[in-house]
């Protein structure tokens, strides 16, 4: 039985196999999404700083609004007071006035306060919302690349498995001791165990052969021989 053409496809599985194996894993911690998913934390993070300075801009409004109103009552009651007749004197009555304006200074200075902060307010609201699209584009986006790496993993892992159904038929048509000295070959030298006789050379490390290696090489598949170079398993077709 020729073994060697089969522990050659063995070795061309097991290479393929491993070469999905990093692919599916590569796939999976895709750089494009980490960024995307950095992205959108930045972003969730500035979002929630915004929500914090427009509780306090609100905040800071209620509490002018409040303080504007009471700078108003004072006013109307300084104003009231000139004309119901409860202060006569002129020195009260210019007493009074001189409140009434330092109560509309203060009223000026509240209200310029408060459209400073309506204004601001109008500024965090705009940040706000570029924000929130910017999230769900992102959102959108790690959700398309999800699915695309899904499936791209979903195709790597049916392959996989074919590769693997293939290697568990292949395996035991060959000797154990074939199969073990193959696999030992190959972990030591990245993956190739077995080499095919190229030129009469090893097709793995290019070393010409000997005229007796060639020989024995070409007469037949039930012996095993190793290149006298790198000492992987030769192989000739
Ligand atoms: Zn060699």
């Amino acid at each position: 039985m020729a073994f060697l053409p089969i522990l050659f496809r063995i070795q061309e599985l097991d290479s393929r196999a491993l070469f999905l194996k990093q692919a599916r894993e590569q796939a999976a911690a895709n750089p494009n999404l980490m960024a995307l998913q950095s992205l959108y934390r930045q972003s969730e993070t500035a979002l929630a700083k915004l929500d914090n300075e427009r509780k306090k801009t609100t905040t800071a409004q209620h509490q002018l609004e409040l303080e504007l109103k009471t700078c108003l009552e004072h006013l109307r009651n300084e104003e009231a007071k000139l004309y119901n007749g409860t202060v006569v004197s002129s020195r009260g009555l210019e007493q009074v006035q001189q409140k009434a304006e330092e109560y509309k200074i203060q009223q000026a200075g509240l209200e310029d306060q408060i459209l400073n902060l309506l204004e601001e307010d109008e500024n965090l609201t705009g940040k706000q919302t570029g924000l929130q699209k910017r999230l769900k584009e992102c959102e959108r986006e790690i959700a398309s690349l999800r699915q695309e790496i899904k499936q791209q993993s979903g195709e790597f892992a049916l392959e996989e498995n074919e590769v693997n159904v293939e290697l568990a038929e292949l395996r035991p048509q060959v000797p154990p001791e074939w199969l073990e000295r193959y696999q030992r070959i190959a972990k030591a030298h990245f993956g190739i165990g077995i080499a095919k006789i190229k030129t009469d050379s090893c097709g793995a490390c290019h070393v010409g052969l000997s005229d007796g290696m060639l020989r024995k090489a070409k007469q037949g598949e039930d012996t095993l021989i190793f290149c006298e170079n790198c000492g992987r398993i030769l192989y000739y077709s």
